[in-house]
């Protein structure tokens, strides 16, 4: 094992999405490429916005997707534990010893207080953030506040001075001296905030390499003041971390992917049938390439070519098309043995299959697969393409019948179901020849006109699997039934 710890450190808040998977994708790989240890930490401390169920679909959500962590919830290790909800104490002891050595200080100020001088602040031209009004009250002044009924906040005392660190993906960043105002570490009701938490953690847990989203670089000026302090004050041996910022994604009219769009959040791609693999192989390029134009890789493959180099600023964009058409190619790298058991549990959602399925229908599943593998992008289209082989009431879509059905539709119907009557060996073969004999030599129908209307009886659309490969799985007798009752429609 190298050296090396990162982590992953979501709020179980809502629902996760994509961009938080692709800081899990990043930092696992690194973790995994370095020989390092991937720490999954939870940063619940914000009780009212937590919920249990959140931190179930994180852990879920990891599982899933096949990014194993080293240490954290379920798994232990020696920086533990990994929910913050449990590491109370240490938050409590460390805002008071950053008290008591100055760094950090009381502030009485009401909200609406505050409010009034950042409107003026404003007005004047001057920056908005918090003033500084408490930085150096005395006892007196303190016990007057508190006569009065006031609650306080903690707030870290900026230093004076410009912050730059080496930006492992952008390279070297500078906030200047008072650009960063003091900020809170601690509410009033005493609960820790995330400025505080997550850098006394990542002290404590001994990570090595931070990297998160850009929308975080802000943070990264308050962080390591916050660790110099930590060190000066003998809480932290140091040394601070280094910090890497993942680019932007972009999504649909280059704004910012937005967490609280549905179609952006895990659940979403899961439900369309993405698979883990191939929602990982996208997300990758979210910002990283394997290099040359490989874009079809596995997690592994990316772990094992992963370097930071290689990952770019600049913001990366969402193009669901191009997450659609890799995962396609995954379906397809599955092999068809493997895409039936994967397909089972979405044909059984959409109430294609029973629940359980039977072993005809795992059989039949099994069958189609090959049929209808070159046209999926996810999981969830294939109900639409196989439901007719997995009932005895299959519905004719009307606007395709409308498309299919013409003068000539009655004739050809009941010209197929002669012509299927008589044959005699029910596959693939013996009934295309049978139908190609009597519709097309016979008839001399053009095959769109004579199978358009064979195939919206078998499978109640314009558009399905191969005709007579579905014919064969669907056997005569259904077969016969279904032409015939739409010739007599
Ligand atoms: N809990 C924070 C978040 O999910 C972690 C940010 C960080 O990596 O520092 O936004
Ligand atoms: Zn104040």
């Amino acid at each position: 094992m190298s050296d090396v710890r990162v982590r992953f450190c979501p709020s179980p808040t809502g629902n996760p999405h994509v961009g938080l998977i692709r800081t899990a994708l990043f930092n696992w790989a690194f973790a995994r490429h370095t020989g390092g240890t991937f720490v999954f930490r939870i940063e619940d401390t914000d009780s009212s916005r937590d919920s249990e169920e959140s931190y179930e679909a994180l852990l879920e959500a990891l599982r899933w997707l096949g990014l194993d962590w080293d240490e954290g919830p379920e798994v232990g290790g020696d920086y533990g534990p990994y929910r913050q909800s449990e590491r109370r104490e240490d938050y409590s002891a460390m805002v008071r010893r950053l008290v008591e050595s100055g760094h950090a200080y009381e502030c009485y100020c009401t909200t609406e207080e505050l409010e009034e001088r950042r409107e003026q602040a404003k007005a004047e031209g001057r920056p908005p953030g918090y003033d500084g009004h408490c930085r150096d009250l005395d006892d007196t002044a303190r016990r007057a506040f508190i006569d009065q009924g006031r609650s306080f906040v903690v707030r870290f005392r900026m230093p004076d001075t410009d912050y730059t660190w080496e930006d492992l993906i952008r390279g070297e960043i500078t906030f200047a001296a008072g650009q960063v105002p003091d900020f809170v570490l601690q509410r009033a009701n005493g609960e820790p905030l995330y400025t505080l938490v997550n850098p006394v953690d990542d002290a404590a847990m001994r990570i090595t390499h931070v990297l998160r989203g850009e929308d975080l670089l802000s943070s990264t000026p308050r962080q390591i003041a916050l660790y110099e302090a930590m060190i000066e004050i003998g809480a932290f041996a140091g040394p601070v971390p280094r910090f890497g910022h993942l680019p932007y994604v972009m999504g649909e009219g280059n704004k910012k992917l937005s967490k609280r769009d549905p179609s952006s959040s895990l659940q979403y791609f899961r439900d369309e049938g993405f698979l883990p693999e191939g929602l990982l192989n996208y997300l990758a390029l979210l910002g990283w390439s394997l290099g040359g134009d490989v874009e079809f890789f596995s997690k592994e493959q990316m772990a094992q070519a992963f370097t930071l180099e290689r990952i770019n600023p600049n913001p990366a964009r969402f193009d669901p098309k191009k997450a659609l058409a890799i995962n396609g190619d995954w379906i397809r790298h599955l092999g068809n043995a493997e895409l039936a058991d994967r397909l089972v549990p979405y044909l059984v959602r959409d109430g294609v299959l029973e629940d359980p399925p039977t072993p005809a229908q795992v059989e039949l599943v099994a069958a189609v697969v090959p049929l209808i593998s070159e046209r999926m992008e996810t999981l969830g289209q294939a109900s639409g393409m196989v439901g007719f082989l997995f009932t005895d009431d299959v519905s004719i879509d009307a606007d395709d019948a409308a498309k299919i059905m013409g003068d000539q539709s009655a004739e050809v119907l009941a010209a197929a179901l002669t012509a299927l009557t008589a044959v005699e060996q029910w596959d693939t073969e013996s009934i295309e020849g049978a139908l190609r004999t009597s519709l097309i030599e016979e008839l001399g129908l053009k095959p769109k006109v004579a199978f358009g209307p064979v195939r919206l009886a078998i499978t109640g659309r314009r558009v399905s699997p191969p005709l007579f490969e579905s014919m064969e799985l669907l056997g005569r007798e259904r077969s016969l039934a279904r032409i015939a009752a739409l010739e007599g429609a």
